[in-house]
């Protein structure tokens, strides 16, 4: 949550940091702002989005060639032009871009005004901004000092980028639990929150450590630790392109990234599976297999859209490598007192690879001696960096905050490391697992299918797109997929919706079901489908209205239901990966419809960065 961008160099670092914030909004877009270092420093900032602090800025000047943008996911104080970044301290010394939370600012900022400080903004990062100008001006140390020593006395997480106006050749950043990437040019420097405010200029990147400190001039970057020890900067070669973060046409990065599935789905796969489907290979795994041929327990930790992925995964896992699995929120598992076993295996799943709550738990379940896996989408991110071993989906950058791609491309990853567990384990028949093999590989072409139901889909979007309540019901496999679907029409479209086994409906949420609540069941044929066909029934009795997504051609829910989607025929085992895709063309439809944002749904951001 929360981008921040940093310039230095010799070009004119407003259009390059503007930019910058437009490409980061998606990690939070409540306000922004950009100060520039120059003779005469200039601080704009603005409540809402990045386009609003550039009508603010238009016309005034934004000379100067260093300087540092922010775009805010409040945490600490409402969203308005004074909380918003950067913050200058009180002397005006310092001006400060801060991602994270300072859990001890409470504490800091009373003893900050003891020492007459005065505080113009509700936020924990003004407090950090006047504890760096204390050090600096009573210890009358150096701009890099005063900061290392104030990070020193903070809790809490953060990304933080610094310009010093009486040190005004250098920026300083410093990174605890919050991203920040650093893009190497000739004789210029980029930082960023991730990588897409920087691929354009530059291919050459150095992902920032917890603890790393970075002093940036346009011709030099020193690189220590926030404890003064000196380290190697390590230069690593940027695997995105810049039509990756682009629109391409779409009315919206979340329709292009629907759209985008079945390619994010083979490049998964891609050099992965055996072309004569034989095998799977994960080279991230090579090293951990026997730790999950020996596991006692598989225990998956992840939020949100990927803890529906990892839902999806404890049911391949625990029915094809026959081994326990349990699906716990990231929160949940970092503050109760779970019981972690050395021999249990824990795989981590997160788009960003950036989660903090999941990051937490990682570091909950190596302390008890587990093997800690990560399953993300985000190269370098800290996720990948922390765990034991992982696999990177192969989604591209995700920028839609309502995730899609990158679910599939989870469920996918799953799929096969289920499989080829199975198949190391020896709990599946070489025919069965290459038949499964190959169906994976068909995936990608069923949802090209799938996809065409798009008009059909906006259609029924219309009928119900003023509905209060939605109801998302499924069986087994696709159980996730109706917790999923429901998430996706709350997040964007702002409707109240709740995802269900469909059996369980009878144990509360038919009560809800009239004549004005439309009931979203997917039932593809698979081995619950007789009870599902009873459950629709169930559902009509009580005229509410059924939009089903079946099997192409299942002429016995379309006599019972009022809309039927039709998916390509798949092994119930993969079909989370087809039938999530008209849920999320039905949330997309029904969001534009009741005009709403579905890029940047409000309160929300992408890459929860904060707990
Ligand atoms: N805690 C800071 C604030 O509320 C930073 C939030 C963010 O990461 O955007 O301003």
């Amino acid at each position: 949550m929360c981008g921040i961008v940093g310039y230095i160099g010799d070009k004119q670092a407003y259009p390059i940091l503007i930019k910058g914030l437009q490409r980061l909004e998606y990690r939070g877009y409540d306000s922004a702002g950009i100060a520039l270092l120059n003779k005469q420093t200039v601080l704009y900032k603005q409540k809402g989005k990045v386009s609003d602090l550039e009508a603010h800025i238009s016309g005034r000047t934004t000379d100067g060639t260093i300087g540092i943008g922010h775009t805010r996911w409040a945490t600490h104080g409402e969203p308005n032009n004074v909380n918003a970044h950067p913050h200058s301290s009180f002397n005006n010394k310092f001006i400060v871009i801060h991602n994270g939370i300072i859990e001890n600012y409470s504490m800091l900022k009373t003893k900050l005004i003891k020492r007459g400080y005065k505080f113009s903004s509700e936020t924990d990062t003004e407090v950090l901004a006047n504890l760096i100008e204390f050090i600096y001006l009573t210890g009358k140390v150096t701009a890099e000092l005063a900061v290392r020593l104030a990070l020193s006395k903070v809790v809490g997480a953060y990304g933080l980028v610094v310009m010093c106006k009486d040190e005004p050749d250098k920026l300083i950043a410093a990174r605890k639990g919050s991203p920040l990437v650093i893009g190497v040019g000739q004789g210029e420097y980029f930082i960023a929150s991730d990588a897409t405010p920087i691929v354009e200029y530059t291919k050459s990147v150095i992902y920032l450590n917890d603890d790393d400190v970075a002093v940036i001039k346009k011709d030099e970057l020193k690189l220590k630790t926030i404890d003064n020890e000196d380290l190697t900067p390590k230069i690593q070669e940027l695997d995105l392109d810049i039509g990756e973060i682009d629109k391409m046409g779409f009315d919206h990065f979340m329709l292009k990234e629907i759209y985008e599935q079945p390619k994010a789905i083979s490049d998964t796969f891609r050099g992965r599976v055996r072309k004569d489907h034989s095998d799977i290979h994960l080279g991230g795994l090579h090293e951990v297999w026997d730790d999950l041929e020996k596991a006692r327990r598989i225990i998956i930790i992840a939020c949100g859209t990927s803890w529906h992925a990892g839902l999806v995964g404890e049911y391949l896992f625990e029915e094809f490598a026959r081994v326990p699995v349990e699906v716990e929120y990231s929160s949940e598992f970092r503050y109760r007192k779970p019981i972690i076993f050395s021999d249990d295996v824990v795989i981590a799943i997160s788009q960003s690879g950036e989660t903090a709550d999941t990051l937490a738990a990682i570091r909950i379940a190596k302390e008890a001696g587990a093997k800690v896996l990560g399953i993300c989408n985000v190269v370098g991110a800290s996720i990948p960096r922390e765990t034991d071993a992982g696999v990177y989906t192969h989604a591209g950058p995700e920028i839609g905050v309502a995730s899609t791609k990158a679910f599939t491309a989870q469920v996918t990853v799953l799929t096969m490391m289920a499989l080829k567990l199975a198949n190391k384990k020896n709990k599946i028949s070489d025919d069965k697992f290459s038949s499964l093999i190959n169906e994976l590989t068909l995936i990608p072409e069923k949802i090209e299918i799938a996809l065409k139901a798009n008009k059909e889909i906006e259609r029924i979007a219309a009928l119900y797109k003023d509905s209060t309540n939605a109801l998302y019901l499924g069986r087994g496999f696709l159980f996730p997929v109706a917790l999923e679907g429901a998430l996706k029409l709350k997040e964007i479209s702002y409707i109240h919706a709740e995802g269900y086994p469909a059996a369980e409906m009878k144990h509360g949420p038919i009560a809800l079901i009239d004549e004005q609540m439309p009931i979203i069941i997917a039932a593809t044929k698979d081995s619950s489908y007789e009870k599902i066909v009873s459950n629709i029934q169930e559902v009509k009795a009580r005229k509410g209205i059924v939009i089903a997504v079946v099997t192409e051609g299942d002429e016995t829910i379309k006599g019972m239901a009022d809309h039927v989607i039709e998916v390509p025929e798949a092994p119930e085992h993969l079909a989370p990966l087809l039938t999530v895709i008209p849920l999320q063309l039905l949330s997309y439809h029904v969001a534009v419809m009741r005009g709403c944002n579905v890029d940047q749904p409000r309160n929300l951001a992408k890459s929860v960065t904060v707990e």
